[in-house]
């Protein structure tokens, strides 16, 4: 990610590192000052005397590093300006719609009801846009991880349902 994507940014030192965020969103919205004072406040948990577990970011990370999984795709924490630790990493995100927890109203051939319960002609919907990954296949208990399995089961329901003519 780091080679090839222009949303990972690197540098060796926290100025250097705002410098590129702001470039990157063409604004003055990272202040080099109030980076390193954050950096500085999180490093602080680290000193000698100091549990860093206090912290809860840095509990919360621990807890996490129980489970087996977890373990694996999170580091220990650790000071951040630690040497060798570098070099600093920024990540560009974007908030994006994860899930839709509503959605159109189908019944079980992914046609779209209207109000009184009837099946409106030649209307059908899967996926998300059927609301919860599909129609509500998972109902409001709809776990994470379970969501595509209800777009294929739609949309399969949909082919089936327009091919014999519903
Ligand atoms: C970050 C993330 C992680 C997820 N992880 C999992 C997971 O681990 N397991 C799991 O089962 N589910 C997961 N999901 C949920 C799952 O990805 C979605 O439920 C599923 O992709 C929805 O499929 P869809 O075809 O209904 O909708 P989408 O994939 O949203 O497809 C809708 C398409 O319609 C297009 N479109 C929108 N408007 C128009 C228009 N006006 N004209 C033409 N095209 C248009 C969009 O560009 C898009 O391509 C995750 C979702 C996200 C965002």
């Amino acid at each position: 990610m780091q080679r090839e994507s222009a949303h990972f940014l690197v540098a060796d030192t926290l100025p250097a590192l705002a410098e590129k965020m702001n470039a990157l969103t063409c604004s003055h919205d990272i202040d080099p000052a109030v980076l390193q004072t954050s950096v500085d406040a999180f490093d602080a948990h680290f000193a000698p005397g100091r549990d860093p577990a206090a912290d809860l970011q840095v509990q919360r990370i621990l807890h996490a590093r129980q489970w087996g999984p977890d373990r694996l795709r999170t580091c220990v924490p650790a000071p951040l300006q630690q040497r060798g630790a570098g070099p600093f990493i920024a990540i560009h995100t974007q908030l994006i719609t994860r899930k839709s927890l509503g959605g159109l109203r189908t019944d079980l051939h992914s046609r779209v009801l209207d109000a009184t319960d009837a099946p409106i002609p030649g209307l059908y919907c899967v996926g998300e846009a059927a609301g919860f990954g599909g129609g509500g296949a998972c109902g409001k208990r709809s776990l994470e991880g379970t969501f595509l399995p209800g777009c294929i089961l739609t949309a399969r329901a949909a082919a089936r349902a327009i091919a014999s003519g519903y």
